[in-house]
Order: structure tokens, then sequence, then C-alpha cells
């Protein structure tokens, strides 16, 4: 996958050279996504996401998921979703604002998601980040559509 992603880059570097449709993102024992902006090509058909923990500790303490939604939105739906703990990955259940979300993974676990960005809008500010309770505030990155 990184080798055809890597193509990719090349054929479309006078758009933008992160562009794509499939991510790997790894996190670990730490607060920290491995990438903190995503720029996804307006073309693709789904938009495929493998959260990879790398790290060692069980999903109790050290839990972390990938969650996209309105920049303007996501620390209501982590708000929300603080109750509902790891077995309903700490977010809402089956709240409208969340437009794709992983469930949540501990050490040495790994997880994927493909969906459809269709419905989304270019020029809305989109955000993805960890709605592990803590986490939120500083897992957070940029979903820009290009
Ligand atoms: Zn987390």
């Amino acid at each position: 996958m990184r080798f055809i992603a890597v193509i990719l880059v090349l054929i479309t570097s006078l758009s933008d050279a992160r562009a794509a449709c499939n991510f790997d993102i790894e996190v670990g024992d730490s607060l920290v996504f491995s990438i903190n902006e995503m720029s996804v090509e307006s073309t693709c058909e789904t938009v495929n996401i493998t959260l990879s923990h790398t790290g060692s500790l069980p999903v109790e303490a050290m839990g972390h998921n990938w969650v996209l939604s309105k920049e303007s939105e996501y620390q209501a739906i982590a708000m929300a979703g603080m109750s509902t703990g790891v077995v309903g990955n700490y977010l809402p259940d089956g709240d409208e604002r969340i437009i794709a979300a992983t469930k949540l993974v501990g050490g040495g676990e790994e997880t994927s998601l493909s969906f459809s960005i269709a419905n989304l809008d270019s020029s809305q500010a989109y955000a993805f980040f960890c709605s592990f309770p803590g986490h939120w505030g500083v897992m957070k990155g940029v979903f820009k559509i290009v």
C-alpha cells in the first residue's frame, strides 16, 4: 500500500503531494497520532484507515480510536461519549455528528475502517480525534478534502 501511495504522490505532486485515499496511522503508549494532518483526494471512492496500536498498554489504560467529525463538533461528541466507557468506545451511541469512527484498540491491536466522503464538503473544516477521556484535547488533527 505504501508503494502505491508513493506512485500517487509522484503523479499528483503538482497538486498536493500528500493527498491520498489510504492512510496507515500508528499510535502507541502516548497521546500522539503518527500524522496530524490528512489530505484526502476528493475523488476517493472510499477513504481507508488502518489504525495500529504499537504500544503495550491495554485498551482500558491507553485505548485509542480514530473518529471523524466537523471540527466544530468534535469536543461535544467527545464529552457526550465519556460515560459510555471502553465498551461503548467512548462515543455517544448512534450520534449523527460522527461521520466515521473505528473501535478503540489497545497495545498490539489493529483496526481498519472504510467510509465514503461523498457527502462531505471540501469547504467544511473537519477534525479527526481519539475520543478516549483525556486524549481528545491533544490527539486531534486536520482532515482536509482536496
Ligand atoms: Zn487515545
